[in-house]
């Protein structure tokens, strides 16, 4: 059987999910005359207690408008080192928002209070860089799905707040993170300046993200988004699915959880594996020893017919997802022999 543990994006729609899809009610979303569309956006919208709401293609989308709409050129924009907006998305900080970055040192992609605060540049030193922007991510995907709690964010806003900085929440597997700590998503409303959750990872959807702020922001990254050729027409299909998910594919993210704690414990007994990262959400890292490659080992795997992906010279990345049931979690451990 194969297991396909290599991104929890690689889920397709239930049929379910589909008849949603195929019996939405659609316009054209560049009109703004799309039903389903404004109606996804105004259900996230109201359950983080925001005021507005943009649909996109992808998470990357609604990260870079986010950054792009909050800085002006030559600001700098502050993040752990192992954010996806630093690593993952091309360079596209540079390049869509001209702006620099500052790359900060946190446990396991986390950053605290005193990394944030020790970063902000003098705004009076014409040499520096103007501070603007603290990019946070939720659930943490380089740091093997470890999550922020509200008390540890508050505490980072409050830096924001004494030095007039921005906060926005890379919040792509952000549900994950709620479904662990039970805090609700108006409590990130309230925190953060802008918020991007993406549809098509834990919540089982084929495409879309979201990005969430106040009325004026969200217009104006619609505006960019324009400009980036991201306006989209009968948009409504897919937005569809978005709906279905927040619905109905939220509270199951805990079976992700569980079963991804399982594959940990798995590898934890496996003669070959150095180290498990602590298993918080549905990412499992395992750590192998100098003598392997990450790059021979997921090929050893892909023989087993289970997929993984690299994530390091020695790393090992496994994501649990909407479509790898307790079958498969046994066949994982048969196969993984
Ligand atoms: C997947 C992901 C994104 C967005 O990725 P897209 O593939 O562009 O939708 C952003 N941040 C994190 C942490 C992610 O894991």
């Amino acid at each position: 059987m194969l297991i396909d543990l290599r991104s929890d994006t690689i889920t397709k729609p239930s049929p379910a999910m589909l008849e949603a899809m195929f019996t939405a009610d659609v316009g054209d979303d560049v009109f703004g005359d799309d039903p389903t569309v404004l109606a996804l956006e105004a259900k996230a919208a109201a359950m983080f207690g925001m005021e507005a709401a943009l649909y996109c293609t992808s998470g990357t989308m609604t990260n870079q408008l986010a950054i792009r709409t909050h800085v002006r050129p030559g600001d700098e924009v502050i993040c752990d080192q192992l954010s996806h907006i630093y690593l993952y998305e091309g360079g596209g900080i540079a390049v869509n928002a001209f702006a620099s970055v500052a790359l900060l040192p946190g446990e396991r992609g986390k950053l605290t209070p005193a990394l944030v605060r020790d970063a902000i540049n003098n705004p009076a030193d014409p040499h520096r860089p103007l501070s603007r922007l603290v990019s946070l991510e939720n659930t943490m995907n380089k740091g093997g799905g470890c999550y922020y709690t509200i008390p540890e964010i508050a505490a980072i806003k409050q830096v924001c707040d004494e030095h007039g900085l921005a906060l926005h929440l890379d919040g792509a597997r952000l549900f994950n993170a709620l479904i662990e700590t039970g805090e609700s998503p108006v409590a990130y409303g309230q925190l953060f300046d802008s918020v991007s959750i993406c549809l098509s990872k834990g919540l089982g959807c084929p495409v879309g993200s979201l990005l969430l702020g106040k009325t004026a922001f969200i217009a104006q990254a619609r505006r960019f988004r324009k400009m980036m050729g991201g306006g989209w027409r009968q948009a409504g299909y897919l937005a569809a699915a978005g709906i279905y998910a927040l619905d109905h594919n939220i509270e199951r993210l805990k079976l992700d959880h569980a079963r991804a704690r399982k594959i940990g414990a798995i590898m934890a007994q496996r003669p070959e594996i150095v180290d498990v990262m602590p298993v918080d959400t549905n990412i499992v890292i395992v750590e192998l020893p100098e003598t392997i490659l990450a790059t021979d080992y997921v090929q050893e795997l892909t023989r087993k017919d289970i997929r993984a992906v690299t994530f390091g010279k020695h790393l090992v990345r496994f994501v649990t997802h909407l479509d790898f049931t307790d079958e498969h979690l046994a066949a994982f451990e048969q196969q993984i022999g």
